[in-house]
């Protein structure tokens, strides 16, 4: 496990590369010591697409798939903040009503807290009324799910398919047109202003 510094050039690789269409940028970020991405695009940046489809969405590539998941607990306590740690670490549950973005209605996009993979957008986000960050719908192939037994019914955790870091639960209340509510904590986000990537 190589040194991870506190600031950092995340490479963007747009989703679209994944489908051979190319395309990346350079961005600067103190995403990972301030929990918010005070980015500012330099030079070498692209535009990003409209963000209607959810296949466009950036991606934050900073470590592979394997030394994220090789991270041990040590490295994860020194890289987030006290909350995104026991939230993304340790499965605990943010307060409702004391993340500033259940709020947030800007257009953009919301990336884990832990690796900066993108996981939703902002428009699939929408108000529940339960005082956590919710969305209708998630970024495909972002998220994965699993049982979990830990209060007297079984819910649907879910957690960030590059870091395995916790980010809430799907719950099957949500409104049209999937009818899913994707509970999430906001310490557990960092919202991505679209702005900052365009
Ligand atoms: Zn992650």
């Amino acid at each position: 496990m190589r040194h991870i510094p506190n600031k950092f050039d995340i490479k963007l690789s747009r989703r679209s590369a994944l489908l051979g269409l190319g395309g990346s940028a350079m961005i600067a970020t103190s995403l990972f010591t301030t929990n918010s991405l005070a980015a500012e695009p330099v030079a070498n940046s692209t535009s990003v697409d409209d963000n209607s489809n959810p296949l466009n969405a950036p991606d934050f590539e900073i470590l592979n798939n394997s030394e994220w998941r090789s991270m041990t607990n040590q490295q994860w306590r020194e890289r987030l903040n006290k909350s995104s740690y026991n939230i993304l670490r340790k499965e605990a549950t943010e307060r409702p009503y004391s993340s500033a973005l259940n709020d947030e209605k800007r257009d953009g996009w919301y990336a884990c807290a832990g690796c900066g993979q993108i996981l939703f957008t902002a428009k699939q986000k929408y108000n529940s009324g339960t005082g956590w960050p919710s969305f209708v719908d998630a970024i495909p192939g972002r998220l994965n799910t699993k049982p979990d037994r830990k209060l007297f019914y079984v819910r649907t955790e879910y957690h960030c398919s590059r870091c395995g870091g916790h980010q809430g639960h799907v719950f099957n209340d949500g409104p049209k047109p999937t009818g899913k509510r994707w509970c999430n904590n906001g310490d557990a986000l960092v919202f991505v202003p679209k702005e900052t990537l365009s």
